[in-house]
């Protein structure tokens, strides 16, 4: 599909998935691809609907829901589990594609999933939720939609480690002879087989993606900001699980103001910077952003979304941004923390004014990078460090002994404490997220030198993606190899 060929009507009433889809072409175009590759890559490979009845206080609903395996060109096929009352086949289809060009990005061996049940988690009481996740995890994993090597769901909106916990004992139940059972989902709690530093790892992801694009002061130039990360205004759009880690780590280390938080009852302002933690909590105990003390509350929650500032970080969800709203952001650049927050139609209006956008495919791709951490970890039934750690501690002191006794002088306490300290299991896991955001980053730059008519990050994110997943579908025969 190419843009010249939409008219505004077909733009404006794009879907979701129609959208993701025309960011593929469009890469496809920009690279010279073969359309048809394309077509192969783009096909959502198996969408099961299921709709189940579950008996809580003596009445029976029937629920809906779907698991969306976009592309199996690698095992597992990976991705987020949501529970949200607006979950559709669509929006699923899309976010399970997304999932198969972020694992490509980030370099992780998996095709790309995603899962969704129509629910409003608020409505239903602990046990109910646990009784229909659990049920909902059964009739997935008896059809091979949730098993260790083939699919493997991951928290997403409305999820968390709970749910995860829930269908690993679910799963555990059904297959007690799968040596790899703990394997079947990841984002699990540590104490059950969970990896240290998933939580925050989206949100960490994201600090890593802007500290390393910070790095590079002429793609810093060309986003019109001034060097480095402090001070630099920042909005922010979700206080969730992404939003929250996200503006946390980058309010504290890396000293930028978060001048707005918006979530869904209004926005709070405070041009001095707000403290992320006070904010989160204050929302966790109310419910809400309204009476916030340290900051100014406006219930106009759409608007600030066009509120000018340096950096715009939408972590809620899809098509935020969209034709009706795009020419009016005054952001000088957009960090998608958040899987799909600037549509299509919003991209081009953007990208063709100039402001420089990081994609989600890229920015977020922390949360399913350290999931396959967790995998690799359950796989190999040991924790990340366990066998180097004290030996690794050892060296460090030998070093320091042997510095010590051929200076005569003494290594300072805290240089000391540095080199004789062996990597704990968050320290791998952070040095491993931070390498995976900085090496896609690298690889994002280099793509945009090899086409220099590629001038947008999305273009260049895609067409990675694409690239490597061709390469694949050739190896298999799949599709034809291009011509030398
Ligand atoms: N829900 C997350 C995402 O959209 C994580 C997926 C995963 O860890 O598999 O990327």
């Amino acid at each position: 599909m190419e843009k010249q060929a939409l008219t505004d009507n077909q733009l404006e009433s794009m879907s979701f998935r129609g959208g993701v889809d025309s960011m593929v072409d469009r890469a496809t175009l920009a690279i010279g691809l073969n359309p048809d590759t394309a077509k192969v890559i783009q096909a959502c490979n198996a969408v099961l609907q299921l709709k189940f009845p579950v008996k809580l206080n003596n009445s029976v609903e029937v629920f809906t829901g779907w698991w969306a395996v976009h592309s199996a060109h690698r095992l597992p096929a990976k991705g987020g589990l949501r529970f949200s009352a607006l979950v559709n086949q669509d929006e699923i289809e899309a976010l399970a594609a997304l999932m198969t060009y972020k694992c490509a990005i980030a370099d992780i061996p998996f095709g790309g999933a995603k899962g969704g049940l129509m629910i409003n988690p608020a409505n239903y009481s602990e046990d109910e939720l646990r009784e229909i996740t659990r049920r909902f995890a059964m009739e997935l994993a008896r059809k091979d939609f949730i098993h260790p090597s083939v699919s493997v769901p991951a928290p997403d909106m409305g999820t968390s480690s709970r749910e995860m916990a829930w269908i690993a004992d679910t799963y555990k139940l059904l297959f007690p002879e799968d040596l790899n059972q703990n394997a079947c989902v990841t984002g699990k709690p540590v104490e059950r087989g969970g990896i240290t530093g998933r939580t925050e790892a989206t949100g960490k992801g994201v600090q890593y993606a802007l500290q390393e694009f910070f790095r590079h002061p002429d793609a810093v130039e060309s986003a019109r900001l001034m060097d480095g990360l402090p001070d630099k205004r920042v909005v922010f759009q979700g206080l969730g699980n992404v939003g929250y880690h996200s503006a946390k780590v980058l309010s504290e280390q890396d000293k930028v103001k978060v001048i707005a938080i918006i979530e869904r009852d209004g926005v709070v302002i405070n041009e001095e910077g707000l403290n992320v933690h006070d904010v989160r909590q204050y929302f966790v105990e109310t419910g809400g952003l309204k009476g916030f003390p340290a900051g100014d509350y406006d219930e106009n929650s759409t608007e600030a979304l066009e509120m000018e500032c340096d950096i715009l970080i939408p972590a809620a969800m899809e098509s935020q941004i969209h034709a009706g709203n795009a020419s009016r952001i005054q952001a000088r650049m957009i960090v998608e923390a958040a899987n799909g927050p600037v549509t299509y139609e919003a991209d081009e209006i953007l990208t063709g004014r100039g402001i420089t956008i990081l994609p989600d495919i890229y920015v977020n791709a922390g949360g399913v990078t350290v999931s396959y951490f967790e995998w690799t970890r359950n796989l190999s039934h040991m924790r990340f460090g366990r066998l180097q750690r004290r030996y690794d501690e050892l060296r460090g002191q030998n070093l320091i002994t042997a510095m010590e006794a051929l200076t005569e002088k003494e290594v300072p306490d805290e240089l000391d404490r540095e080199i004789s300290r062996g990597a704990s299991e968050l320290d791998l896991v952070r040095s491993g997220l931070d390498d995976t955001m900085r090496t896609a980053f690298q690889d994002l730059r280099e793509v945009m030198k090899t086409y220099p008519h590629i001038r947008d990050y999305r273009t260049a994110a895609y067409a990675i993606a694409i690239t490597k997943i061709a390469k694949s579908y050739y190896d298999l025969g799949m599709v034809e190899p291009p011509r030398p």
